[in-house]
């Protein structure tokens, strides 16, 4: 790997932060978790879109520009640099379309993608069940064969955003006397507001509404909406959820950006005797820096055609980790205003407490960094 940037991606840089310099919202959108906030994020993802930067790695036929993983990587840290509202099509963008890219049809792709890179069409994950969350593979939630498609049934939950979204993926139950859990299952789209499908929030620790639970009471699905082969959906899951932890769902921009938010705010809040805390926001530098270097190492490697297995495991336990790290320290430096505060560090703070749940909890990613990756045996289940 090079650390050194080329000019060509110097040039792109210095393009994405003039674009987001003219066109980043003056003051924050409300919170893509509300009705109100979701509309004004989507129609933020059709003015990137119309410029083309909201999916700058896709091929240009889909909307994108084509640039390499690296270039991603640029404009992500200028992009979070820059204060860009939130992406609302995340789910969309950063787990079902890589899914899409490595196992949907050509037809697929040309279908799902352009409204996908526009905001046009927001898209909800539904994996989670009620009974089934770490232990993926117990899902019960069934297709059933039926004339020109699939019938589902069935209960998800946990799915973020999923209250204003427009379609979803999930995993679905085909076959139910296949031999083992995750094998038939097959890997499925679904519109949410398609007949038999109930949305029902729930309440969450900051009280807003997008966060939904999912109730499918034979939901038609067309066979074109299929993604690879019936009875493959577990292997195919796994492609997104290396993705989802490992290198899309949270690039080191984020971090980057967020760990000079807190140097301002020891500059303008920190006690300079105060060195235990001083140290604490240098750690937090050093951390977002540490992650984008292991960020890069990882594009690299990809780059050079590996795919990203269970190394995807130690990114996301740093990047949930840390996040709740550095909230804790701004919290710390604002002192009781910080309880108080109803401000960014406040509800980050909040947020970041999910961190070791979503994405795979921490606990499992221990266990499989434990086995697959240091080669110690397996853990009591
Ligand atoms: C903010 C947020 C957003 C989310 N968004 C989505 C979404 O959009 N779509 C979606 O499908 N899901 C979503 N989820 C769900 C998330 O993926 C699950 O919560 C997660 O996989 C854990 O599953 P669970 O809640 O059923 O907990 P469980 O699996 O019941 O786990 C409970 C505890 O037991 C531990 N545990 C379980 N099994 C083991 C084991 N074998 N070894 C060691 N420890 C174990 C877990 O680590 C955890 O600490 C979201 C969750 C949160 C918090």
């Amino acid at each position: 790997m090079d650390l050194l940037h080329t000019f060509e991606e110097d040039a792109f840089r210095d393009e994405a932060r003039a674009w987001l310099a003219e066109h980043v919202p003056a003051r924050p959108l409300p919170s893509l978790e509300t009705r109100e906030g979701f509309a004004a994020h989507r129609a933020w993802e059709a003015r990137l879109h119309a410029d083309r930067w909201s999916v700058v790695s896709w091929p240009r036929e889909y909307g994108g520009r084509g640039v390499d993983i690296f270039k991603w990587l640029v404009f992500e840290e200028e992009y979070f640099a820059a204060g860009a509202p939130g992406r609302v099509s995340q789910n969309g963008i950063n787990l079902l379309a890589p899914t899409l890219f490595d196992h949907a049809t050509a037809e697929q792709r040309a279908r799902v993608l352009p409204p996908m890179a526009s905001g046009e069409v927001i898209w909800a994950q539904a994996w989670s069940e009620p009974e089934s969350g770490s232990d993926l593979a117990s899902l019960r939630s069934r297709a059933v064969r039926t004339d020109g498609g699939w019938l589902l049934s069935g209960q998800k939950t946990w799915s973020s955003r999923a209250a204003f979204a427009d379609r979803a993926f999930g995993i679905f139950r085909t076959d139910p006397k296949a031999p083992k859990p995750h094998q038939g299952l097959t890997y499925l789209m679904f519109d949410l507001r398609a007949d038999g499908v109930t949305i029902r929030p729930i309440g969450r620790l900051d009280g807003k509404p997008a966060f939904a639970e999912i109730f499918l009471d034979e939901v038609f699905v067309p066979d074109e909406d299929v993604v690879g082969e019936p009875g493959q959906g577990w292997r195919i899951a796994m492609s997104t959820t290396g993705n989802e932890r490992g290198l899309t769902l949270r690039s080191p921009g984020r971090f980057l950006a967020a760990a000079q938010r807190l140097v301002q705010l020891w500059r303008t809040s920190g006690d300079p005797a105060d060195t235990a805390l001083r140290d604490r926001v240098a750690d937090a530098v050093v951390g977002a820096r540490a992650y984008q270097l292991f960020t890069y190492a990882n594009a690299s490697r990809f780059a050079a055609g590996s795919v990203i297995g269970a190394e995807a495991s130690l990114n996301k336990v740093f990047w949930s980790d840390y996040d709740i790290a550095l909230h804790e320290t701004a919290l710390d430096l604002l002192g009781a205003d910080g309880e108080l505060a109803q401000g960014e560090w406040a509800e980050g703070h909040v947020f970041s407490l999910a961190g070791p749940i979503y994405a795979g909890t921490n606990e499992i990613q221990r266990d499989i960094i434990a086995e697959r990756l240091l080669g110690l045996p397996k853990g009591r289940r």
